[in-house]
């Protein structure tokens, strides 16, 4: 009997709701869900992990890329000119986030889409009342995303930045824009710094109008700053008014 014909009593859960859950509930049985940061058994990110990770302080960070305490001089990018009205990252690229994100890019740890956009929206929410007066000129009044290439995409079957950009989205009450495609197949991870520099310029198009807009652009790690650069410098060469970043991790 096909299960949508099972009558349910009055009062009781229908069979399309409960099942689910108890599947869910047997595979949590066979296989427990693990924090990424240690192993133990509960949460995708347990509290311990979460307490762990190194915040970087947007009162004295880089606004230019990201780097922690480079409010003054950043020995980073050394005030090079930069196409961001701001740039946030949300925490060092040290454990547990590293894990965090290769869970969720190279272990298709779907879930992960959920903590790293809550993290991501906290952590803006969080800069807004630590460091408001530094970020007051850019209210974005829209999300966008760093892409991966056509490649990346065929080898994970989704677009890491696209999932984690629709909850900070939801989260932030702003609408989610699509903005940008990605040429080219590399992946920036087999590039040294120049070759970064050199493979990112030129590599994003601007799929969608952006004209007047005030972006809020998410990506998962900062390393050289070029990539989140690159598609800056394509949504503004495109009418947008601004370009906002936010990203996971800074790599310095
Ligand atoms: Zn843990
Ligand atoms: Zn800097």
């Amino acid at each position: 009997m096909p299960r949508s014909s099972l009558p349910a009593p009055d009062g009781a859960p229908a069979p399309s709701r409960v099942l689910p859950r108890i599947a869910h509930a047997l595979l949590e049985l066979l296989s427990p869900t693990r924090c990424v940061g240690c192993e133990r058994p509960g949460a995708l990110l347990c509290e311990n992990c979460l307490d762990r990770v190194a915040w970087i302080d947007p009162a004295s960070s880089c606004l230019a890329c990201g780097a922690p305490f480079g409010a003054i001089v950043c020995t980073e990018c050394r005030g090079a000119a930069t196409p961001l009205t701001w740039c946030l990252a949300a925490a060092a690229f040290e454990d547990p986030v590293p894990r965090l994100i290769r869970a969720y890019k190279d272990h298709g740890e779907q879930r992960a889409a959920y903590v790293i956009a809550e993290l991501l929206a906290a952590y803006y929410q969080a800069a807004q009342e630590r460091a408001g007066e530094r970020l007051v000129h850019c209210a974005p009044d829209a999300v966008t995303f760093v892409p991966v290439t056509a490649q990346a995409y065929r080898r994970r079957g989704f677009d890491h930045m696209e999932q984690v950009a629709r909850i900070v989205a939801e989260t932030l009450q702003l609408p989610l824009v699509d903005a940008l495609a990605k040429h080219g197949s590399a992946d920036q991870r087999s590039f040294g710094r120049q070759g970064r520099l050199e493979q990112a310029r030129g590599a994003y198009e601007v799929v969608t109008e952006v004209n007047g807009r005030s972006l809020l652009l998410l990506d998962d790690v900062i390393t050289t700053g070029a990539t989140v650069n690159a598609a800056a410098e394509a949504l503004l060469a495109r009418g947008a008014s601004q370009v906002a970043v936010l990203a996971l991790a800074r790599v310095w």
